[in-house]
């Protein structure tokens, strides 16, 4: 296993400071209005520097990434716009030092970089925009092969539909971003990693402490050197930053009359490998469900077994209030923009065009703060499926987790519902599975989307078509949720076939990994098919005190893998809500959870923890790797020739 470095960002408050020369104590209210004096100067500045360079010619040199000496330009940003000379402009009559130049110069050069991102999605897809009607296999590979690594479907959609719409407006298509979009709005925040030790520090005050000393202004227009003073902020770390990892530069900013300090921190960290892999998790996107996902083995004849457990994080609940959510902040922004078109016609005198003025500033807020509850929703649902998912790995213990990419799941049209999840949520989930995966030592691989839910997992090498219905008792009918399949009777539902044809794809796959050299991310393209068999889970993980330690006797099944393969699961899943059978004991704790280590003491069998009210996800427990056929777990009972016999 290789070592690498794992970056994350804890978000800290800072209550009150000293200043060093004086030794004088700062409470809350000033040390925010000194830190947003700053936070204000940097992004005044960075904004001027944004404005001044937002055009296609400027875009275009910093995307080709060359200085005018011929040299390629730094990868630190403010270094970059010093080396093409594009300044940050001090205010009048205000004192600012070289270092707070920088900061403004790293921030201006950030917001223009993802400009220049955005600039060439938006010329790949100009560049192959079908002249009429939706892109076909063709027109997606052409834009496939010109977009930057990483797009989502969702970027490709929303970005399609403000060009269609500039071209509905103007009768052409844009030439450039800049005609598309004004200069992007640069927040009020001072980004401490462009800065040294000249501007601020940050070092360890004690276990779980830390001290960032930071030189601010005294007034919100500092004159001179003797406006800035330094201070010391003590910080209080949140649990989860591990005491043996470094702390970088933060980054301040101010939230109504609090100082926030995100602060990275980065800790060694074992790489995953992503080849030789017996023990997966796959993972299925749903509309509503967000995540369904199943277990899967690599035997040691190369076929694919699973348990046949299906594993599911609901977030429907929380899908629908976004859906609320964010119809509430198309109205305020229709209002907000309705207010706005009737005050332009009236002379600014007008009373009427005040009480207008108030109005759109209401509704603008009142948009403000939807879009922040929207971004808050998008980013707690986004941790807390990614923590289950790699809670489900660990304690399946699977060292690797297949996810659908979510680059090929757009062109396969899935159906459009009211309350269905933004893709944007799904890149977070994908962010934060990444993240968590990396500290469990788990690697995390995306595999082709493409057709995992239309053929069937377990016959047919994936050439079997499933027909959907709606419920397993409606076979006639057309539906969405239940797949069923008339070869082999599969019957299950439509994402857990699609999860079962995840994990195949990606064990069967695993000598086909690339991993992307920018993003760090390991992906397989190519598809290769097989057969997923349903085998019985080890009896001693499902057993319930009370309940008989043998496995359900099983059903009348057909085909050959008959005395293995059970139409349903032989074993009942615990179930996921609180209610547990009438006169039935508690579950017992250790029998369950124990193995899969101290970081996991904390889940309870039969309730997962996710942080929502409303969302329902299937309990971790603990299943070893050690099930289905060529394994060597002890049999419960060698004498019941029925069950055991012919296994191998
Ligand atoms: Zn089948």
């Amino acid at each position: 296993m290789a070592v690498g470095q794992l970056t994350a960002t804890a978000t800290c408050a800072a209550m009150s400071a000293t200043v060093e020369a004086d030794g004088r104590r700062v409470g809350e209210r000033i040390l925010a209005a000194r830190v947003g004096w700053l936070a204000h100067l940097v992004g005044q500045m960075a904004g001027q520097i944004v404005a001044g360079h937002w055009t296609g010619t400027d875009l275009a040199i910093l995307a080709a990434g060359v200085g005018p000496d011929g040299r390629a330009l730094p990868v630190k940003g403010w270094m970059a716009l010093r080396r093409l000379g594009w300044a940050a402009p001090v205010p009048d009559g205000v004192y600012a030092s070289d270092r707070v130049r920088r900061c403004a110069q790293e921030q201006a050069a950030r917001a223009l970089r993802l400009g220049v991102y955005r600039r060439e999605v938006l010329h790949a897809i100009v560049a192959t925009l079908p002249a009429d009607g939706r892109r076909d296999d063709a027109d997606w590979q052409a834009l496939r092969e010109l977009l930057p690594a990483g797009v989502t479907g969702a970027v490709v959609a929303n970005r399609t539909r403000q060009v269609r719409a500039y071209q509905h407006a103007q009768g052409r298509l844009p030439g450039d971003l800049t005609e598309l979009e004004a200069a992007p709005a640069v927040a009020a925040q001072v980004l401490l990693a462009a800065a040294d030790k000249q501007l601020a520090a940050i070092g360890r005050d004690g276990p779980g402490r830390a001290l960032l000393r930071v030189q601010l202004p005294l007034t919100a227009r500092p004159a001179s050197a003797a406006d800035w003073a330094w201070h010391a902020l003590p910080i209080t770390l949140p649990a989860h930053v591990a005491e043996h990892a470094r702390l970088c530069a933060p980054t301040l900013r101010v939230v109504g009359h609090r100082v926030r300090v995100d602060l990275p921190h980065r800790a060694p960290a074992t790489t995953a490998p992503v080849r030789g892999h017996r023990v997966a998790l796959g993972l299925d996107w749903g509309v509503n469900t967000l995540l369904t996902g199943t277990a899967g083995r690599l035997t040691d004849t190369g076929r694919v077994v699973t348990d046949g457990r299906m594993l599911r994080y609901d977030a429907t609940a929380v899908s629908a209030q976004l859906h609320r959510l964010r119809q509430h902040r198309e109205h305020l922004a229709a209002k907000r923009d309705h207010h706005t078109t009737l005050t332009t016609g009236l002379p600014d005198d007008d009373p009427r065009a005040r009480h207008l003025t108030v109005l759109a500033a209401r509704a603008t807020a009142e948009h403000g703060q939807v879009c922040a509850r929207i971004r808050h929703l998008n980013k707690t649902l986004a941790w807390s499926a990614g923590r289950w998912a790699v809670d489900q790995a660990v304690a399946l213990h699977a060292g690797v987790i297949y996810v659908e990419d979510l680059a090929t799941l757009a062109a396969r049209g899935r159906r459009k519902g009211n309350a269905r999840l933004s893709g944007q949520v799904r890149g977070q989930v994908v962010d934060a599975i990444v993240h968590l995966a990396a500290k469990a030592g788990i690697a995390v691989v995306t595999v082709p989307a493409r057709g995992t839910s239309r053929y069937c997992p377990r016959c047919g090498q994936g050439h079997t078509e499933l027909t959907h219905t709606p419920a397993p008792d409606r076979a006639g009918e057309r539906g969405w949720k239940w797949a069923i399949c008339g070869r082999c009777n599969l019957s299950t539902d439509r994402d857990h076939a699609a999860a079962m044809r995840i994990t195949a794809r990606g064990l069967l796959a695993q000598h086909h990994v690339r991993t992307d050299r920018t993003t760090g991310r390991h992906r397989i393209t190519t598809v290769v098919e097989g057969n997923v068999a349903t085998v019985r889970r080890p009896a001693t993980t499902i057993t319930t005190p009370g309940r008989k330690l043998r496995p359900t006797p099983k059903r009348p099944t057909v085909g050959k893998l008959s005395h293995r393969v059970p139409d349903r699961r032989t074993a009942p899943a615990p179930p996921s809500g609180g209610q547990r059978p009438a006169g039935q004991a508690p579950k017992n704790h250790h029998q369950t959870v124990a193995a899969s280590g101290p970081a996991h003491d904390h889940l309870k069998p039969r309730h997962h923890r996710t942080g929502f009210h409303h969302v329902h996800a299937t309990p971790v427990i603990t299943l070893t790797g050690d099930y289905g056929p060529g394994t060597t777990r002890p049999r419960p009972h060698p004498k019941r020739p029925k069950h055991t016999g012919k296994h191998r």
